[in-house]
């Protein structure tokens, strides 16, 4: 899954830094980062080599520490966020502000360090100003907190819970696909966890309002962190509990449907806590993640 880098370590307690020519360097936008485009696809660019490409010298650095991998630090320049002139969006030569899917071809480090650099920039461009009162809001300086020198309100990064569940009928498996994806793939049933409701009554709910079905002896399988949404995503096993008639919710799924054990084609387990359950399904049941 994402967050599994071992040999590598992600240490993300707060702490302040100064950068180093080899440090990643993520410049956010406001929707989207500053990659660099090599012959094989998409890297995060290093402070050094960014800085260097824009005549400009560790002296003239403007970004933050966020965490670092190993002993590689992770510095955010959101000086563009919220800004919505073409300069926002103005690139160097070789390097081209990309969406966060683009952080999933790289490589186990880039990936998860990248991702998470864009879910901690996401949170801090969505808080400039103060919900409560309207001010401009400052960086806490001694916890990942944003607040509001006026009134006082701090605001902690958005982490949305979600659930997802491998419902079982027999040697069949209930796979979905989200409208919304764009990869055509068959996955599982997940969502949002509401207001007011445990991870468990997450489960019974989502299971019911996408499909229409009831399940039973609902298992934590596991979690894992998925900044593509903001997410912390929690992974659960279930059994159908009575009628296996499907109804799918149309606004939601494309598809819903039971899928047989020998039918479901093998699918990559290094990053999504999804695949590791259909694995784990395909495989018998029979696979901790
Ligand atoms: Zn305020």
């Amino acid at each position: 899954m994402i967050h599994e880098i071992l040999p590598h370590k992600l240490s993300n307690e707060f702490r302040v830094q100064d950068p180093k020519p080899t440090d990643f360097l993520i410049r956010y936008n406001g929707s989207k980062t500053l990659l660099k485009k090599n012959d094989e696809g998409y890297v995060i660019p290093q402070v050094g080599e960014l800085l260097a490409v824009e005549g400009k010298t560790l002296a003239d650095f403007e970004g933050h520490y966020l965490f670092s991998i190993d002993d590689t630090a992770f510095f955010l320049d959101d000086s563009l966020a919220g800004k919505t002139d073409s300069a926002a969006s103005a690139a160097p030569e070789g390097f081209e502000f990309m969406g966060n899917r683009t952080f999933r071809g790289m490589n186990p480090v880039e990936r998860m360090g990248g991702a998470t650099a864009a879910h901690i920039a996401h949170w801090e461009s969505l808080n400039k100003f103060c919900g409560k009162c309207g001010n401009v809001t400052i960086r806490g300086d001694h916890e990942r907190s944003i607040i509001c020198p006026k009134c006082g309100n701090i605001v902690y990064p958005r982490i949305s819970p979600v659930v997802i569940v491998a419902v079982r009928n027999g040697d069949k498996l209930l796979m979905a696909h989200n409208i919304d994806n764009p990869n055509p793939r068959l996955f599982l049933i997940s969502g949002f966890v509401e207001i007011g409701e445990s991870l468990e009554q997450a489960v019974h709910r989502e299971v019911m309002e996408e499909a229409g079905l009831r399940v039973k002896n609902i298992r934590y399988f596991g979690s894992q962190p998925w900044p593509f949404s903001d997410s912390l995503i929690a992974g659960f096993t279930a059994e159908l509990d009575g009628d296996d008639t499907i109804h799918m919710q149309k606004e939601e799924l494309s598809e819903a449907l039971w899928v047989k054990r020998e039918d479901i084609p093998e699918y990559e387990t290094d990053v999504s806590i999804s695949c590791c359950l259909i694995e784990n399904f395909r495989r018998g049941f029979t696979i901790n993640p």
